[in-house]
C-alpha cells in the first residue's frame, strides 16, 4: 500500500517519452481547450457535418513519418474532428439521446486514462475493480434491486443487454423471447448475434400507449406452451427511446414469476429517472427485474462510453462468462475478490467506473437527482407550449424527458424538412421520427443546462422555418 522504493534517479528518456514540463504544457492546453468548450458550446452549432473531402483534406494524408508539432495537431483535432459531430452536450441538442456529460465525469475519465487503469482481475487491478463494484452497488441500491445483485460496466446499452441475455440463457437455457415493436433495435440484433433463432423471438404489437400489452403477452406465452415451445424471457422497456413509454413492469414481473420466465428490463434510456420522484413513480416494478440495463452515458451525465447491466441472481454472470486459462490462473480470486473479466466478454478492460464514482462523490445523489428532475420538467414545459399553440398537436405526451408532436396541417415530409433545416442552421437539433407510422417531431430534453427560452426559440423556429 506504499511507494516502497524511495526517490529514483531521473530515468533516461524513452522513444515516446516527453519532458515533464512539456507534458504539463500540453496537458494544460488540453484542459483549457476542454473548459473553453464547456464555456462556449452554447454559442456554437448543436450539430455539424462536413463532406468526406473536406474532412480528409485536413485530417487525412500520408502516414506521418517524422515527429510533428503537437500544439498544431491538438488544435486540428479540436477545430476539425471534434467540431464535426452531433454536440450531444449542447443545450439545444434535443435529437436522438443527448449526451450532457458532466465535468466531474470528464475528470474521472482523464484520471483513469492517464493511469491506464485496468479492471480485469483482482490481482491486476484491485483498486479499479473495487471502484467498479462500489459504483455498481450504488446503482443497484438507487434502482431498488436487492443486496447480492451483481453487475458489470460495459460499453453501452447494446452490449449490456447482450450480456444480460447471455446470462439468462446460461441460467434458463434456450426458448422463446418476447418483446414489442417499441423495443430498441439493438435488442433483436443482440439476440440474433447470440444465436436466438428468429422464429423464437416474438415481437408483440404495442398497445395504444405504446406499451407492452400484457394480455396478449400472456396469450402468446400460453400459445407457445401449447405448441410445445418453452417461453424463457420477456424484454420490457423502461423508457422507450422514441417516446419514453414504460411497459407495465409490475404486471410483466407477475407473469414472469408465474411462468418461470426471466424478466429483463431495458432501462438504457429511462432507468436513471428512478432517482427522481416523478421518474420513480413511472418506473415502479423496475426493481423486480432479473436483469436490468442502465446507460450512464445517456442520463447519468457520463462521457461515452459506459453502460451497466445488473443481474439479480448471484453468480449468473460468472456462470455465463468465467474463463479459466493457465496464463490467468495466478490472479485467481478468493473471498470477496472479484475478477471482472469473468462477468462479460471483455478481458482487457479499462475502468469505466472512476468517472461515475467521481460524479457521485462530487455532486451527490441530490445533485444528480435535481439534474434528472429538470430534464423531466423541461419536456413537460415543451408539452405545455405545444398544447397552447394551435399549429401543433401533441402526439405523445411528455414522458421521461421525451415529447413528440406534429404540425396539424403538415404535408408529408414537412417535419423532416424542418428538422433538417434547423440542424443545418446549427441553432438546434431535433429528431423527426414516426410514431405508429405517423411522422412526428421529437424533443429529448435531458440536458440540465437547457433553458425554457432554448425550448421556446427552438419551437418558434420549427413553426416558422
Ligand atoms: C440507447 C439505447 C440502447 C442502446 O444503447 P447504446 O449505449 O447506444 O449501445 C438500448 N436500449 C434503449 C432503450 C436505448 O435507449
Amino acid at each position: 500500500m506504499e511507494k516502497a522504493h524511495g526517490a529514483s534517479p531521473r530515468r533516461p528518456a524513452d522513444a515516446l517519452g516527453m519532458a515533464p514540463e512539456e507534458m504539463r504544457r500540453l496537458g494544460h492546453l488540453v484542459v483549457d481547450l476542454v473548459v473553453d468548450h464547456f464555456e462556449t458550446r452554447a454559442d456554437g452549432p448543436a450539430i455539424q457535418q462536413s463532406t468526406p473531402e473536406e474532412l480528409r483534406a485536413v485530417l487525412g494524408g500520408p502516414v506521418p513519418r517524422v515527429p510533428g508539432d503537437a500544439d498544431a495537431a491538438i488544435r486540428t483535432l479540436v477545430g476539425t474532428a471534434l467540431a464535426n459531430m452531433q454536440h450531444g452536450d449542447h443545450p439545444r441538442y434535443f435529437a436522438r439521446v443527448p449526451g450532457p456529460s458532466s465535468f466531474a465525469a470528464v475528470l474521472g475519465e482523464w484520471l483513469a486514462t492517464g493511469h491506464n487503469a485496468i479492471a480485469t482481475s483482482w490481482g491486476g487491478g484491485s483498486g479499479p475493480t473495487t471502484v467498479e463494484l462500489v459504483v455498481i452497488d450504488w446503482l443497484r441500491e438507487l434502482l431498488g434491486m436487492p443486496d447480492g445483485t451483481e453487475g458489470i460496466l460495459v460499453s453501452g446499452g447494446s452490449l449490456a443487454n447482450l450480456t444480460a441475455f447471455a446470462a439468462a440463457r446460461a441460467e434458463l437455457g434456450d426458448g422463446v423471447v418476447y418483446l414489442t415493436d417499441q423495443t430498441h433495435s439493438s435488442i433483436p440484433r443482440g439476440l440474433r448475434a447470440l444465436g436466438f433463432p428468429p422464429d423464437r423471438v416474438r415481437v408483440l404489437r404495442s398497445d395504444g400507449g405504446l406499451r407492452m400489452p400484457v394480455g396478449e403477452l400472456a396469450a402468446a406465452v400460453a400459445a407457445d406452451r401449447a405448441a410445445g415451445r418453452r417461453p424463457v424471457m420477456v424484454v420490457a422497456t423502461a423508457g422507450t427511446t422514441n417516446t419514453g413509454a414504460v411497459d407495465p413492469l409490475p404486471e410483466i414481473a407477475d407473469l414472469c414469476r408465474a411462468e418461470g420466465m426471466w424478466f429483463h428490463v431495458d432501462g438504457a434510456y429511462g432507468a436513471p429517472a428512478a432517482l427522481s420522484a416523478a421518474g420513480a413513480a413511472a418506473l415502479v416494478g423496475i426493481e423486480r427485474a432479473d436483469s436490468l440495463v442502465i446507460d450512464p452515458h445517456k442520463w447519468l451525465f457520463q462521457p461515452y462510453d459506459v453502460g451497466c447491466v445488473l443481474v439479480r441472481r448471484p453468480g449468473a454472470l460468472e456462470r455465463a462468462f468465467s474463463i479459466d486459462a493457465e496464463y490467468l490462473r495466478d490472479t485467481s480470486a478468493a473471498g470477496g475478490e472479484v475478477n471482472l473479466r469473468d462477468r462479460s466478454l471483455e478481458l482487457s478492460r479499462r475502468s469505466r467506473a472512476l468517472k461515475l464514482w467521481l460524479t457521485f462523490t462530487v455532486h451527490g445523489v441530490e445533485g444528480i437527482r435535481s439534474a434528472i428532475a429538470r430534464g423531466i420538467a423541461l419536456a413537460e414545459f415543451a408539452e405545455g407550449r405545444l398544447r397552447a399553440d394551435p399549429m401543433w398537436e401533441v402526439v405523445t405526451p411528455a414522458r421521461l424527458g421525451v415529447v413528440t408532436f406534429a404540425l396539424i396541417h403538415g404535408a408529408d415530409g414537412t417535419h423532416a424538412a424542418r428538422a433538417a433545416a434547423l440542424a443545418t442552421s446549427g441553432y438546434a437539433a431535433v429528431t423527426s421520427t414516426t410514431v405508429r407510422g405517423r411522422s412526428v417531431l421529437r424533443l429529448c430534453t435531458i440536458n440540465p443546462a437547457t433553458t425554457e427560452d432554448d425550448i421556446v426559440r427552438t419551437l418558434d423556429r420549427l413553426a416558422a422555418p
